[in-house]
């Protein structure tokens, strides 16, 4: 039954374990709900949150308005033809539980992104990527309901404007669409996607190259590379890889030989953002309970009782210092509220 709670707390909510609450809390389970809401309890001019999982979101206050927890569950096979097939699932599946569904199933597309937190609903709005793979390259269309005129619209992939942890949900339409379900086209004759270093060093351990050991090798490496969720509180990757001019890596480059890029295009290269930060000497940092993971410096960590304030100006500092050493503007992965 739909319920708005009040004053609802939100460390369960967030896996940065930030304990906050927010004024007025709702998770509808249907449509019908999510519209009633948007209809007959949003106050005018109240302040709107969306939250999934709340595994990319850094809360720093408690939040004075509506949060919509779209809580809409469901995996439906809508066509099926000898090399695809297209599903449609709702926002409040967990990303993984389909992941596992689709390798079940033999549908391919989606094994790379595997272990990866956070709900199907949000998987369009940075365009989750892992593995050399990225979603929109399994997305038919995204479609919700716009939180003003609680007009329902479908955007195809190509209206998406997906890039880099990118989209026009991320952008134009944050906080003003509420995605309730996303279209996949996922293959049954899957063209395995192994291209990625680390993937391929590990799958020769496994000695096997099927949807489930991509799984299964993908998830020895997260498990390696990430921090314990039981332990600290995390986001993943705070910040995006920044993007640089040529030029202005090949002047780098003379300074530190050993800086990772990757080309992006023709005129533009990838740096690793992790690499930026250790080297301004930020791996291991703590400041109160607010810190960066020691193993990979792209990740801040909460050990135990820090604030969002406190891992916002850990971030600050952090974005300062590299901007200083190498000129380099970093940009949050994170969307800060
Ligand atoms: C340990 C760890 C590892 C991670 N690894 C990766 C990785 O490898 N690759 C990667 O891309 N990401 C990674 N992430 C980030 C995160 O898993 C993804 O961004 C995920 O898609 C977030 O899903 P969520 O449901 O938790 O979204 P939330 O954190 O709840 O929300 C994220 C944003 O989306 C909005 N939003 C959420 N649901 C909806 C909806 N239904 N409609 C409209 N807006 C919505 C929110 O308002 C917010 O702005 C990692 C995170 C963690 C904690």
């Amino acid at each position: 039954m739909l319920k708005i709670i009040k004053n609802h707390s939100l460390h369960k909510h967030n896996t940065f374990r930030i304990k906050v609450s927010a004024k007025f809390y709702a998770a509808p389970e249907t449509l019908d709900e999510l519209i009633t809401i948007l209809h007959k309890y949003r106050k005018p001019d109240q302040h709107l949150l969306i939250i999934g999982e709340g595994s990319n979101i850094l809360l720093t206050n408690n939040f004075h308005g509506l949060v919509i927890h779209p809580d809409i569950k469901g995996i439906e096979i809508l066509d099926k033809s000898s090399d695809n097939v297209i599903i449609n699932v709702w926002a409040g599946e967990n990303w993984d539980n389909f992941v596992v569904y689709c390798i079940n199933n033999g549908f391919g597309g989606v094994e790379n992104l595997s272990w990866i937190p956070g709900s199907v609903g949000a998987c369009p709005i940075q365009n989750i990527g892992a593995y050399g793979a990225e979603v929109e390259n399994v997305i038919e269309s995204v479609t919700g309901i716009l939180t003003d005129s609680l007009e329902q619209i479908t955007f195809t992939r190509d209206k998406c404007n997906f890039g880099y942890r990118d989209s026009i949900f991320k952008q134009e339409l944050r906080n003003r669409f509420i995605i309730t379900n996303v279209v996949f086209r996922l293959s049954r004759n899957p063209v395995f996607n192994t291209t990625y270093g680390r993937l391929q060093s590990e799958l020769a351990g496994i000695k096997k190259n099927d949807l489930q050991s991509i799984r299964q090798a993908v998830i020895n490496i997260r498990k390696d590379k990430l921090p314990d969720p039981d332990k600290f509180g995390s986001a993943g990757s705070f910040f995006r890889n920044p993007v640089i001019s040529k030029s202005k890596f090949n002047n780098l480059r003379s300074d530190y030989p050993d800086i990772p890029a990757y080309a992006e295009n023709n005129q533009n290269v990838k740096i690793a953002a992790g690499w930026l930060i250790e080297k301004a000497g930020w791996a291991g940092k703590q400041a109160g309970d607010a810190g960066v993971y020691k193993k990979q410096a792209l990740i801040l960590l909460n050990h135990g009782s820090a604030t969002g304030k406190q891992i916002k100006e850990l971030a600050e500092k952090i974005t300062i210092s590299v901007n200083k050493k190498f000129g380099i503007d970093l940009q949050t992965e994170v969307n800060i509220i």
